[in-house]
């Protein structure tokens, strides 16, 4: 049954209709507020209309808008110049979402092997509980039913092992395999991070086998776990490299990342995209690096990590009925419901304080980087109300 708008019902929406933002706090119509701990699911990385952001934005919109890839672009040159600069990445590729960057790894991958003499490699090892976005390729990558159902023949050379499963992936690697993909936490799939032991195991396999290791820092990138990509933690390096949400903090950008040896098939004419790297998106995102890298931003981004992590650890020991277990690294953070996650999300938005669900019953909480202490300890105060409400409403059940 068609619903009563005229946009497609993809999407069950929540019946809140914000008109501004300021900072960590979105405003509505009629002038309410919320802690946003959303943040447009880890897009909104400085907040909502951050000064800088802003500026850069309006600059640039007075120069220039759009020029294609057919010219030069200087903000791509400069921020490709940085992202290479801060990372283990030689050569960058601009596009304007996830799903797009990943689309453009996984090409870099499959290319790589072809244009080494080996064009049966194609295949890509994922993990169950993925989410690299919803073209009919990163579908695929997925793996999830509930993504693939009714969409046709899922896109072959996609094969999926359990997550954490060292043996099922060694026994999955075969001669037809490219690359392996996976996100070092995942976002969608339940904040679940893989230990960097296991990191580090996939990159000594990729080796082993000639295989690239492709990482999808989509969501838990540019400084979300306190680092600027969470692979420094397990101190290891990827071949490429998917980067978006963040790194636009609120305007479209995307960006695949690879040596310059991962990207030795991609020559001309192999790849492209009308708006990837568009002059707008590419005044943000360097606005974005001016703030995430500058010194001690990182340090502070981990130091109310820190802070955030003890008081949940603390909420989920004084309501056991309502919080099973804390997940997360950094500003990445997921909240286990004993009761069914929609139940606390819902009391959570009766505080006024925005989480984003995802898979295994968890609430995600990805408030911007720049949140201050003052601000995480508001939207704990508001947590703490909201587990007090479903801890009476579950007494009372029980009663
Ligand atoms: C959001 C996300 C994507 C897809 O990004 P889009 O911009 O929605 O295409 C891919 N991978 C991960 C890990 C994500 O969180």
């Amino acid at each position: 049954m068609a619903g009563t708008t005229p946009l497609y019902d993809t999407y069950s929406r929540t019946p809140l209709r914000f008109v501004r933002g300021e900072g960590v706090w979105l405003f509505t119509e009629s002038g309410e507020r919320y802690l946003d701990f959303a943040a447009g699911v880890a897009v909104n990385s400085l907040g909502h209309a951050h000064p800088h952001l802003v500026e850069a934005l309006k600059a640039q919109a007075e120069k220039v808008w759009h020029l294609s890839n057919l010219y030069d672009i200087p903000g791509q040159e400069s921020l490709a110049d940085r992202l290479t600069k801060a990372t283990f990445a030689d050569k960058v590729f601009f596009t304007n979402s996830g799903a797009e960057a990943l689309e453009c790894a996984i090409k870099t991958a499959r290319r790589y092997q072809y244009a080494k003499g080996r064009p049966e490699r194609f295949h890509i090892i994922t993990f169950e509980g993925a989410f690299h976005g919803r073209t009919l390729a990163t579908i695929a990558a997925g793996g999830q039913e509930k993504y693939l159902t009714g969409f046709g023949p899922k896109a072959p050379g996609f094969d999926q092992v359990p997550f954490g499963d060292l043996d099922a992936l060694k026994a999955a690697i075969t001669e037809a395999t490219a690359a392996i993909l996976i996100e070092p936490v995942q976002g969608e799939g339940g904040i679940r991070p893989v230990p960097n032991e296991f990191l580090r195991e996939l990159r000594s396999l990729c080796d082993e086998h000639e295989l690239l290791l492709i990482l999808d820092e989509v969501q838990c990138g540019i400084g979300r776990t306190g680092k600027l990509f969470a692979y420094e933690w397990a101190g290891i390096a990827p071949d490429i490299m998917a980067v978006a949400k963040g790194i636009g903090g609120g305007f479209p950008l995307g960006a695949c990342l690879a040596t310059s040896e991962a990207a030795f098939g991609m020559v001309a004419g192999t790849h492209g995209s009308t708006y990837g790297g568009n002059p707008l998106a590419m005044a943000v995102g360097n606005a974005v690096l001016d703030v995430v890298l500058a010194d001690g931003f990182l340090d502070r981004v981990r130091d109310v990590a820190l802070v955030f992590r003890q008081a949940l650890a603390s909420l989920k020991d004084r309501f056991p009925d309502v919080i099973e277990e804390i997940r997360g690294e950094g500003l990445m953070l997921g909240i286990k419901a004993r009761l069914p996650s929609g139940e606390l999300l819902q009391a959570m938005r009766s505080e006024h304080l925005l989480g984003v669900p995802a898979g295994e019953n968890v609430i995600r909480l990805l408030p911007p980087l720049n949140v201050t202490a003052e601000e995480a300890r508001e939207g704990l105060a508001r947590l703490e109300r909201a587990a007090e409400k479903l801890r009476s409403v579950s007494e009372k059940k029980s009663a």
